[in-house]
């Protein structure tokens, strides 16, 4: 900052500590002085009064006892002035006793000066003032005044004149000595240029002054009017020599003489201005120091603030440097916490991704670590074993009883061990419901420093598998079977037909009834047991599809009849609802025969004990389809059973089926873009619904397939 600015600074904090400290300080100093110089004026003024009124009382004492001789004297112990010549002694007396007076006289009642002692008079006084007042009686003093009848400065007091009788005879004056008066005030101890004078109320100076005035040579004052006035006061006024003074003044009672003190206003303000001088000298030094101590007192301040200042401001810029810092570390971690959120993001996506990947597979997956615990397991995993998610981190083999068992442990340690995988194959767990059969593998988990992390365990249910393989070997069985059937089929229908052809003949021939009759039950039961072969013929003999036109009704008739003597149909009644007005339909009539066969073989299974087996067709109104629906009344189906019906080798009877039945027909039927419904409750029954259309898409019929009874 400018150096300027703070030398304005300094100067302003200077003023400032100067008016803060100096107003009341001069405050003080002037309440002193002005406190002090009333003091003193006062002092002045009661000690000029007190001297006015010291030399009064004097004055009028002294006064007031020349009134009293006079008065004494003027007793006359005669009628008229007859014995004045008698009392002379007293007046000379009076006079020569002491220097109080100039002279004595006596006037007579016209005012004409009889007789006057010490000093030759002639005159009329009956104009005087002292005359007339004591002609009636009072004693008077008059002012001090120029005579014409004596030509110089006179003061009379006056008394009347008694005679014997107390009656007033004349007047008797006496003038009093001036110098002795004027001697009387001389005495005043006070300054240089005090003075103590008597002055009439015109202001006529009437005794001679300290410093030179003589009577009735000066006014006591200068100007137009006179200033003494009243009684007494104290008054400040431009005296005879034109100087300002300090005056008190009282009159003298009963006359118009003043007796004043006066002194030169400069003497007496004097101490004041001393005092004056004296504060002065005291406030400017200390004004000086004042000035002195601010300004270092501001300069320390401002050179503190001026310390303060560039210290805040380089410590401001320190911030700034520091906070443009911390600004590009927020930047960069801010970027770097978006990165690791983004990193930790791809992280959880690819975990989530390996999760799922896992779970994806249909084959249980675990992680087991070097002491056996489960790190984690997949979701078919968990479906297998029935394992929950808070197994994690139990021991493998508590945690999965079914696993618990010599040759898994075994399998576990040898992987540990050697870090190369091991395999049970078809292990056959017993989990309660039934045998299972599981491939289980074991894999080392190796990380990049081959160090062994921990096992991978793969389980694979292969029951379904190792069931279809146990099925399969039958159904090879079967197969060897049927063709076995087959040939002893043949040979037994070649010399069969022989047999009906020889029996026909004889029974043409045979002309006894009896004969006849017994001959042609031998001949049914021939015909019997050749439509047993054939039909066992025609089942098992793979024939690839050929599309004709079929009569539905007939071959259902026909099948029906074919197995009506089979020993498990021996117990059930056959109802049968055909409609007549069916029409015939395209499909391959000897698939047609093997659906139908094997639906009414299953039903009739499920009646072991009788039942009604009900079969009827009907067309779909509407469309281009007919409808078979064939019912029993037998043991029926548990939802989770009618699920898997239609899977190959799913069956409920042991060894007496394959399983295959459904599967085979659902395949036909689909060939012949037909569709099969099943409805089962468990011990009510079982209802199938075959839906099979007229006409096949594409495919004509080759012919009318005929159905041979
Ligand atoms: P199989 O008859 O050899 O067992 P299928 O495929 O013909 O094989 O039938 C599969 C299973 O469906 C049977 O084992 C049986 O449990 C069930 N099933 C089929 N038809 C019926 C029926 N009408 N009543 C009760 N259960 C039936
Ligand atoms: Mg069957």
């Amino acid at each position: 900052m400018a150096s300027g600015y703070f030398r304005k600074l300094t100067l302003r904090n200077t003023w400032l500590t100067l008016i803060i400290f100096a107003i009341p300080f001069l405050a003080l100093l002037l309440l002193v002085d002005l406190k002090i110089s009333r003091m003193i004026k006062n002092q002045i003024n009661s000690q000029l009064a007190a001297a006015v009124q010291d030399n009064l009382k004097t004055i009028k004492l002294f006064i007031d006892d020349r009134l009293a001789d006079l008065g004494s004297a003027s007793q006359m112990p005669c009628l008229d002035f007859g014995c004045l010549p008698d009392q002379e002694k007293i007046f000379l007396n009076l006079i020569r006793e002491k220097k109080w007076y100039d002279f004595i006289f006596i006037a007579d009642p016209a005012g004409q000066i009889i007789k006057s002692y010490n000093r030759e008079l002639k005159g009329d006084i009956s104009s005087r003032d002292y005359f007339q007042a004591s002609i009636k009686g009072y004693p008077h003093i008059s002012d001090i005044f120029q005579s014409d009848i004596t030509g110089t400065s006179v003061m009379v007091i006056s008394q009347p004149l008694f005679n014997r009788n107390n009656e007033i005879i004349g007047v008797a004056g006496a003038s009093i000595n001036l110098e002795y008066l004027y001697g009387l005030i001389s005495d005043l101890r006070l300054g240089r240029t005090s003075e103590l004078f008597l002055l009439n109320d015109r202001g006529e100076i009437l005794s001679p002054t300290k410093l030179g005035a003589f009577p009735f040579a000066e006014k006591a004052f200068s100007g137009e009017q006179n200033p003494h006035r009243g009684e007494k006061g104290v008054i400040v006024h431009r005296d005879y020599r034109g100087e300002e003074v300090l005056c008190a003044f009282q009159r003298l009672p009963g006359t118009s003489i003043y007796l004043a003190s006066e002194m030169d206003l400069k003497e007496a303000l004097l101490p004041v201005s001393n005092f004056n001088r004296l504060i002065v000298y005291f406030f400017l030094p200390s004004l000086v120091f004042l000035i002195i101590i601010s300004n270092l007192y501001s300069r320390r301040v401002t050179g503190l603030i001026q310390k303060l200042t560039t210290n805040l401001s380089r410590a401001l810029e320190e911030c700034r440097e520091r906070r443009q810092q911390l600004d590009r570390i927020n930047r960069e971690l801010e970027g770097k916490i978006l990165e690791s959120q983004r990193l930790a993001a791809e992280l959880q996506l690819s975990e989530q991704y390996i999760l799922h990947l896992i779970d994806s597979i249909s084959l249980g997956l675990a992680g087991i670590d070097l002491e056996g615990r489960i790190t984690r397991f997949n979701k078919h995993f968990a479906s297998i074993f029935s394992l929950e998610e808070e197994r994690k981190g139990d021991y493998l083999l508590t945690a999965v009883p079914a696993l618990n068992e010599k040759d898994i442990e075994e399998a576990i340690r040898l992987t540990a061990e050697e870090a190369v995988p091991h395999h049970l194959t078809a292990r056959k767990i017993d989990r309660g419901h039934g045998e299972e059969y599981l491939n289980l593998s074991f894999f080392p988990i190796v990380n990049g420093n081959n160090r062994l992390l921990g096992i991978t365990l793969l389980v694979e249910n292969v029951t379904e598998k190792e069931k279809l393989r146990t099925k399969l070997a039958e159904y090879e069985k079967l197969s060897a079977l049927s063709q076995l059937a087959l040939g002893a089929a043949h040979e037994i229908n070649n010399p069969l037909l022989g047999i009906s052809s020889f029996l026909e003949i004889l029974q043409e021939e045979t002309t006894d009834p009896r004969k006849k009759q017994q001959i042609e039950v031998v001949l049914e039961n021939v015909y019997r047991i050749s439509q047993t072969i054939r039909g066992l013929l025609d089942f098992a003999r793979p024939t690839p599809p050929r599309f004709t036109r079929v009569n539905l009704n007939q071959v259902i008739e026909e099948t029906l009849a074919f197995l009506a003597h089979q020993p498990i149909f021996k117990k059930v009644r056959i109802e049968q609802r055909l409609y007549p007005r069916l029409p015939p339909i395209t499909a391959d009539l000897n698939q047609i025969r093997q659906i139908l066969t094997n639906i009414f073989i299953n039903a009739a299974q499920a009646m072991p004990e009788g039942g009604v087996l009900s079969v009827s067709t009907a067309k779909v109104k509407f469309e281009d389809f007919v409808q078979v629906e064939i019912a029993d009344t037998g043991i029926g189906m548990s939802p989770e059973d009618l699920k898997r019906i239609f899977d190959p080798f799913f069956t409920t009877k042991k060894t007496q089926g394959t399983g295959l039945g459904l599967s085979i027909s659902l395949s036909y039927i689909k060939n012949h873009n037909g569709d099969i419904q099943v409805r089962s409750q468990p011990g009510k029954g079982t209802t199938v619904i075959i839906t099979l259309p007229i006409h096949q898409k594409g495919r004509r019929p080759e012919g009318t397939e005929e159905v041979i009874n």
